[in-house]
């Protein structure tokens, strides 16, 4: 996706989303400086669908998550994140044992 598109879309889906992450709820920060998008509460953009389980940079499989929450989701899908993100569930049997571990 190119830079352009990239910070029209993410104005539009932190107005969207009132400036909160689709999976913690935790306010995030919109910045175009390089330095400010590598914090952990940074605004970017998730493919809900990921990219490599087909999902497509359609509108409705786009939402903008805090660069934490990208980071750590994995192979997780997105409903299944968001519910352990928010508290709703607390355990998810992950592929990988190191990262509930590192928690
Ligand atoms: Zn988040």
């Amino acid at each position: 996706m190119k830079t352009a598109i990239k910070r029209q879309l993410i104005l539009k889906l932190f107005e969207k989303q009132g400036g909160k992450c689709c999976y913690c709820d935790q306010h995030v920060i919109l910045s175009y400086r390089w330095r400010d998008q590598q914090r952990p509460d940074a605004a970017t953009i998730e493919h809900l669908e990921r990219l490599a389980d087909g999902g497509t940079d359609h509108p409705s499989n786009i939402a903008m998550s805090c660069k934490k929450c990208n980071d750590g989701r994995q192979e997780l899908d997105w409903l299944t994140y968001r519910s352990l993100k928010r508290g709703e569930i607390h355990e998810y049997p992950r592929a990988n044992p190191v990262i509930r571990a590192a928690q």
